[in-house]
């Protein structure tokens, strides 16, 4: 079934997208399959759930961070991940550089816009992106590789059509404004009911759990659904 998914969304995704299998709340033995099904990127929210997937799965797939990242987290978070989707704050960002300067590591990171300026929801508000994105140019061990969103969640994928098309065009901008140390090279939008939508928006990154995995059950592992 997984295996089944997995081809069927590779061979209907444009050239030049990636795709993020998103992994939470899914064992080692399912990250595993979808792995040896060929997806090359796992998308993990939660540190604890991303070691255990490691152990099996290794470098055999590369390590995106999707989650909400603590402070207190980003010591294991840079030494486990290959990218890291979700720097929303200079706190973040500067305890990234921090770990990863300790470890003789770049760390390629994503800035996480809010798109839909939603209360309680992380992302940093669409007009202050580029304050942090300069901000963030000076780190020596982080390099910001472009934006991912989430966008508000609807039942119509149409609905989320303007929050993607106003974070590529901040995307653009950005990429307009040739900062050193930033490369504007990656947009992450789009989840299983919003990727189509999301392509047409421009994403090159897309990361997709249900259709892939098959509906989440929320269990023991987490509680909270998203993030
Ligand atoms: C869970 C999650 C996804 C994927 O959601 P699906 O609806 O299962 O495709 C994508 N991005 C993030 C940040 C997530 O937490």
């Amino acid at each position: 079934m997984i295996k089944q998914n997995v081809s069927q969304l590779l061979s209907e995704l444009p050239d030049g997208v990636q795709l993020v299998a998103a992994a939470k709340t899914r064992t080692p033995a399912e990250v595993c399959t979808i792995v040896s099904a060929g997806v090359k990127i796992i998308g993990e929210n939660y540190i604890q759930e991303a070691e255990r997937a490691y152990e099996v799965v290794g470098s055999n797939a590369k390590w995106h961070f999707i989650g909400h990242l603590q402070k207190n987290k980003v010591k294991k978070a840079v030494r486990l991940f290959d990218m890291i989707e979700t720097v929303d704050s200079i706190k973040i960002a500067r305890q990234i550089d921090k770990c990863c300067a300790q470890i003789d590591k770049m760390m390629p990171v994503l800035v996480e816009v809010n798109s839909g300026c939603e209360k309680q929801k992380s992302g940093i508000l669409p007009e202050t992106a580029e304050e942090l994105i300069r901000y963030i140019s000076a780190f020596k061990s982080i390099r910001v590789m472009g934006l991912m969103t989430m966008g508000p969640h609807f039942g119509n994928p149409e609905n989320a059509r303007p929050y993607f098309a106003k974070t590529k065009k901040i995307f653009e901008h950005i990429k307009g404004l040739n900062l050193s140390n930033v490369q504007m090279k990656y947009l992450s939008m789009g989840m299983s009911n919003s990727y189509r939508v999301a392509l047409e928006e421009g994403a090159n990154i897309v990361r997709i759990g249900s259709k892939l995995f098959g509906k989440r059950e929320y269990g023991a592992t987490a509680t909270t659904p998203i993030r």
